[in-house]
């Protein structure tokens, strides 16, 4: 009898051709990882890096849903911005949490640098951009993450990120040298080939069905076959589903796509210059440049799952709407897959009872995280170290369901909405106050010339005439004290409501 069936896949955005294999057998092992994500590979691979025997199984195929489907940005950090972090588990937690995050993003740049990583295509730095004029802000930002975090970053203001991407909506930056991209859609293959290679299993077309998690020998169940395992770490993300469905209703599903152009020729790089990957701090646009002169850009959002192939005009028109100087632009490929948005924003990291464990909810920003995520869970079956315990506080929350799916639509389109329309007042203030400076230069300039130069001569009707004598100025008033009045200072142009 033959230990496994196999079957061959092409997937299609990565050209790449593998044999998948099922499970058809009974086995034991130390730890049963379900779901060959990013999540579930990275704890596969470390674990069995340590000594343990590991099997991976997977409902479809490795890289089948998000983890092989992705823009390939990695940067430190959650997809919840670090002051709400700093506010629900205070400031040493924020730093331990952060610390973990740049560790996880180490963690990818070592594997992509692997042999078994060729055409990873690792390129450095990544801006994150605003969408509103909120220069202050940043600056405290800047300090924080220099400072306290020991993150490496710079602020751009708005000359330079408009310099490196002509386009009047975005304003400062976020500089992130460190930051850096990959091949994504090829990276959570290599990263099942370094798995296999430390002596990992990994079975595709082999979805879990139920689990029982009391005893010391846990039991999974597959329709072909059964196993025992000391351990069973739960990354399927959104699509857990039977075995333990109250836990994937702790997630909020979003379906993201994205789209690569056509080759746009030299008139990309008149409109972007900057090499890495650009993000906005609302979360909407996230694009990079890709073999030379293609543009790779995910944005739209939906609660349930479509064909991406529809959001091809979405993502042209995003590209138009924030670059209109590259025109309608074509869309040759589309993807997509679904994240798993937790209540609190942070991922799903830990323990849930003796020996079951959850590695879940990296949002949009899953490379980093997952790989943190990965080291924690191993080390933390393995060694027994217990920094999994940071992510405590952040309890399994109940998502809504179906109801909450809805809501969480309607809530997200309104956050899109209401960043579009906080976009469009900051670009009004920015003109106002172009024009006002405009209007004050003029005044200045003609103040100027009629206290330098005769008023210009009026035309007489027959073209001739005497020159008028220059008119007296008008003297301006008594100055009042600079504490007098309302108005010590002036209000400057931009200010107020
Ligand atoms: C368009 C897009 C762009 C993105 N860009 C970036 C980016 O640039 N940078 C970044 O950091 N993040 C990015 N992300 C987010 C990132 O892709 C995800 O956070 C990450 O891939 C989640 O990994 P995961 O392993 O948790 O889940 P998944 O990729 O969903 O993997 C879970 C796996 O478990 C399997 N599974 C589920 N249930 C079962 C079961 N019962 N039995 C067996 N198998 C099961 C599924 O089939 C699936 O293959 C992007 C996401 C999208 C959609």
């Amino acid at each position: 009898m033959s230990e496994t069936s196999t079957s061959t896949i092409i997937t299609a955005d990565t050209a790449i051709q593998r044999e998948r294999m099922r499970l058809t057998f009974d086995l034991d092992v130390d730890i049963c990882v379900v779901g060959a994500g990013l999540a579930g590979l990275t704890v596969a691979l470390e674990a069995a890096r340590m000594g343990a025997s590991v099997a991976v199984l997977e409902g479809r195929h490795v890289g089948w849903n998000a983890s092989g489907h992705l823009l390939g940005t990695v940067m430190p950090g959650f997809s919840l911005p670090i002051g709400e972090l700093i506010e629900r588990v205070g400031f040493e937690d924020t730093r331990e949490l952060w610390a973990l995050s740049k560790e996880g993003a180490e963690y990818v740049r070592t594997n992509a640098t692997d042999e078994l990583m060729p055409g990873i295509a690792l390129s450095e730095g990544a801006l994150e951009v605003s969408n509103v004029d909120v220069g202050e802000q940043l600056i405290s930002r800047l300090q924080m993450l220099g400072e306290d975090f020991e993150t490496e970053v710079e602020g751009w203001q708005v000359d330079r990120v408009r310099d490196q991407l002509k386009t009047g909506r975005y304003f400062h930056g976020v500089y992130y040298p460190k930051a850096f991209q990959i091949d994504g859609r090829r990276y959570v293959h290599a990263l099942a080939a370094l798995a296999k290679r430390a002596g990992a299993r990994i079975f595709e077309d082999t979805p879990v069905v139920s689990i029982d998690p009391s005893g010391i020998r846990k039991r999974i169940v597959t329709p072909s076959a059964r196993l025992r395992a000391s351990h069973i770490v739960l990354a399927g993300n959104i699509h857990l589903g039977a075995p333990l469905r109250r836990l994937s209703e702790t997630l909020l599903p979003v379906w993201r796509y994205a789209g690569v152009t056509a080759p746009l020729g030299s008139q990309l790089s008149e409109v972007i210059t900057f090499r890495g990957s650009v993000t906005d701090t609302d979360g909407i646009d996230h694009f990079r440049i890709v073999e030379g002169d293609r543009l790779m850009w995910a944005s739209p959002e939906t609660t349930w799952a479509a064909r991406p192939q529809r959001f091809a005009g979405a993502v042209a028109r995003r590209i138009r709407t924030i670059f209109p100087r590259l025109g309608h632009v074509e869309i040759e490929e589309v993807f997509g897959g679904a994240i798993g948005q937790t209540v609190h924003g942070m991922p799903q990291i830990g323990q849930l009872r003796r020996g079951l464990w959850v590695a879940s909810g990296f949002g949009r920003q899953g490379l980093n995280t997952s790989a943190m995520a990965g080291l924690l869970i191993a080390r933390g079956i393995l060694w027994g170290d217990e920094r999994w315990r940071l992510f405590s506080p952040f309890e399994l929350v109940w998502a809504g369901g179906p109801t909450g799916r809805v809501a969480g639509y309607v809530v997200g389109m309104w956050g899109r909405g209401s960043s579009a329309v906080a976009g469009v007042l900051a670009r009004h203030r920015e003109r106002v106050r172009a024009q006002e400076r405009l209007r004050e230069a003029r005044l200045a300039e003609a103040n100027r010339q009629a206290g330098s130069r005769p008023a210009p001569r009026r035309p007489s009707p027959g073209g001739g005439g005497r020159p008028r004598p220059p008119r007296p100025r008008p003297q301006p008033p008594p100055r009042a004290n600079a504490t007098d009045g309302p108005y010590p200072n002036p209000p400057q142009a931009g200010e107020g409501p």
